[in-house]
């Protein structure tokens, strides 16, 4: 099992990660507003160690309140990932198509939004702060993403994935509501555990950014690499 001293020194780094992924989208015309939350579904995506984050930071108080919502609200349909971000691309390094995935809006809302504000929006997760759009997604139906806000996004999750490399990946609801059953306080997700639907997080093997982008985000990769290798 990871140490508590190793476990910390991590957590602060995605604090870190998170700080300045804040910064990178304050360069693009975010649409996002308060109460604007139809991205906010049960499918969100998560890593264990950012699980691990918010347990960090919200204390017994707010763990006891996700517990509530958690139990109030519980979608049977979610999107569980057949890969992570990197396993993505390894996929394609190595030719191979990826695997099908199920992924539809309709199976509910978050059950961590109230009336259309976050919770915990200070900790969430990476898989909910890359969801933005420059345009209205109500008016328009959909986001509107800028291609390069896509390719920092994609590099953000590849970092953080690496992070915690060998750590689990899943359904962000699945994984909080593994944490609201068991204490982890005082220890880490545990390496070997195994839920239901997840899969496991790896080292990144290669970058994901089309040739268009390497120059504009190569001080982002080394200021990432920097913080994590
Ligand atoms: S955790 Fe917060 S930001 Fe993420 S989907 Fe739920 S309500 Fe939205």
């Amino acid at each position: 099992m990871t140490s508590i001293v190793k476990k910390n020194k991590t957590v602060d780094t995605l604090e870190n990660i998170y700080a300045l992924f804040d910064t990178e989208m304050a360069g693009f015309p975010v649409a996002c507003a308060k109460q604007c939350a139809d991205c906010c579904t049960c499918n969100v995506t998560a890593t264990g160690l950012e699980v691990a984050y918010i347990h960090d930071r919200l204390g017994a108080g707010g763990l006891d309140d996700i517990r509530v919502r958690l139990a109030r609200s519980w979608q049977a349909r979610r999107y569980r990932p057949a890969a992570t971000t990197n396993g993505f691309a390894l996929a394609c390094m190595e030719g191979r198509d990826a695997d099908e995935e199920e992924n539809d809006p309709a199976w509910g809302t978050c059950p961590l939004l109230e009336d259309g504000i976050c919770t915990i929006y200070p900790v969430r997760p990476l898989g909910c702060r890359v969801m933005m759009s420059t345009t209205s997604c109500r008016k328009a139906g959909q986001a509107d993403m800028p291609l390069l806000a896509l390719t920092i996004t994609t590099v953000f999750m590849q970092f953080v994935e690496h992070l915690d490399a060998g750590g689990i990946y899943g359904s962000f609801l699945d994984l909080m509501e593994y944490a609201g059953k068991n204490d982890l306080s005082r220890s880490p997700l545990p390496e070997n555990l195994n839920i239901s639907g997840t899969t496991r997080n790896l080292k990144i093997p290669a970058l994901m950014i089309p040739p268009e982008h390497v120059e504009k985000t190569q001080a982002l990769v080394q200021s990432l690499a920097g913080m994590i290798l």
